[in-house]
């Protein structure tokens, strides 16, 4: 693997913090929150006791005020290779700053002690069953009653939508305009607020995404974020910031899966030798090598873009449509170079494999990750003459 020049010292300690916390209090509870299909609570409050939590917020608040998105890259490093249904990320890097960046002094005073210690989980609920990819289509809105708004509507796969204690919800506030968009705090207890099932899916099996139902809420005026009508603009800028963060994690769980993969070839033996040998395994494991450190090489460039203020959104496209398909590139491989074994629930490739799957879909799929890429290079099909 390169040598990852981002990282200072006070990183690596960091580092070392987290990989204790984590072989402590997070890998050892897996199998149990994979089969309750959701982490346990004592483990946000874990993180915030650690000072985990949106490390940016302000000291007054419980954080450290230091914003430095390596920090954040590191939590995800060392927890998704092996737990990938903790959202960590979710909270800290995507919809934290909803909060931390366009939320109202008056909001931060409320919501942020919560947030920083883990009592208050986060979730951000865009998707709808009838739209995902086409944003602008939502369907769920929101009425101006004077001295307060109406919430109705539903969404659906929301991750940590069972845990969270405050959702930030994307609804038409002006049927007159398609992107006339408001983000609205909505906290659990509200009236009207319901959650759904919990999903069943092919992976992230400790993840608890789920429905959420909204009907009648009356939400106080104090929790719109920022402009009722500009909250789409506000997804847009955000989304850069996310589509980088889950790159970490999914190129992180990528090596992973490299890693065991390496260890599983040199001790399982086929016609007389170890399967690692073969040309074909050298060849692919040299394949993948050489791809994951490219793709380490390009995320850490779009960090540094990041913290200096200059990461566009089409760069955070290009390494979440690059890295999420390296990732299921090298899952896929390497659950092949396992056999039989891969395919056994029992072997940890195969849920690499099938935790991987989603990487392409989720936080934009490839296809809009492409639209957005192509857009700018002026290849928009809407210009037609
Ligand atoms: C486990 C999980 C967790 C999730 N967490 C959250 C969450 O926390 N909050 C949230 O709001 N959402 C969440 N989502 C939703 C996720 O972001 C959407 O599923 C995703 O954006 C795709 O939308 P869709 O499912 O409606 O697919 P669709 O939009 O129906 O797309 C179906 C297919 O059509 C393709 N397609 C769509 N438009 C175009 C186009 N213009 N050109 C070419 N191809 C196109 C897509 O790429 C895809 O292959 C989650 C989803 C999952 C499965």
């Amino acid at each position: 693997m390169i040598t990852r020049r981002i990282y200072e010292e006070e990183h690596s300690i960091f580092r070392e913090t987290v990989r204790r916390w984590a072989e402590k209090e997070v890998f050892p509870h897996g199998e149990k929150w994979r089969e309750d299909g959701i982490v346990s609570r004592d483990i946000w409050r874990s993180a915030g006791e650690q000072g985990f939590l949106c490390m940016y917020a302000d000291e007054k608040y419980g954080g450290l005020g230091v914003d430095d998105f390596r920090y954040d890259m590191i939590l995800s490093e060392e927890i998704a290779p092996r737990e990938q249904g903790l959202f960590i990320p979710l909270h800290n890097r995507i919809v934290g700053p909803y909060i931390h960046k366009s939320g109202s002094d008056a909001q931060r005073d409320r919501f942020m002690p919560g947030v920083v210690s883990g009592e208050t989980v986060l979730a951000i609920a865009m998707t709808e069953p009838g739209t995902g990819s086409d944003l602008a289509g939502i369907k769920t809105r929101a009425e101006d009653k004077g001295d307060h708004w109406l919430l109705n509507g539903s969404k659906t796969y929301i991750s940590n939508g069972l845990l969270a204690g405050l959702v930030v919800v994307a609804a038409r506030t002006n049927p007159e305009k398609s992107h006339a968009i408001g983000l609205f705090l909505v906290e659990d207890g509200m009236p009207g607020f319901q959650r759904g099932r919990k999903l069943k899916k092919l992976g992230l099996h400790s993840q608890d995404t789920a429905e959420l139902f909204f009907e009648d809420v009356k939400i106080p005026k104090e929790n719109v974020l920022g402009d009722p009508e500009q909250g789409f603009k506000l997804m847009m800028t955000n989304l850069a910031e996310e589509r980088l963060m889950g790159s970490v994690g999914f190129l992180a769980h990528a090596e992973h899966g490299f890693a065991i993969t390496m260890e599983y070839i040199q001790e399982r033996r086929a016609f007389g030798r170890a399967i690692g040998t073969f040309q074909n395994s050298r060849f692919k494991m040299a394949e993948m090598r050489t791809k994951l450190d490219a793709a380490w090489a390009f995320v850490d460039h779009c960090a540094m873009e990041h913290m200096n203020g200059d990461l566009t959104a089409e760069m955070a496209a290009e390494a979440k449509l690059f890295v999420s398909e390296l990732e299921g590139f090298v899952a896929d491989e390497c659950l092949q170079l396992h056999g039989g074994a891969g395919y056994m629930a029992e072997y940890e490739i195969s849920r690499v494999f099938a935790d991987a799957r989603i990487s392409r879909i989720y936080a934009g799929s490839s296809e809009i990750m492409k639209e957005i890429i192509g857009r700018k290079l002026g290849l928009d099909d809407r210009k037609r003459n």
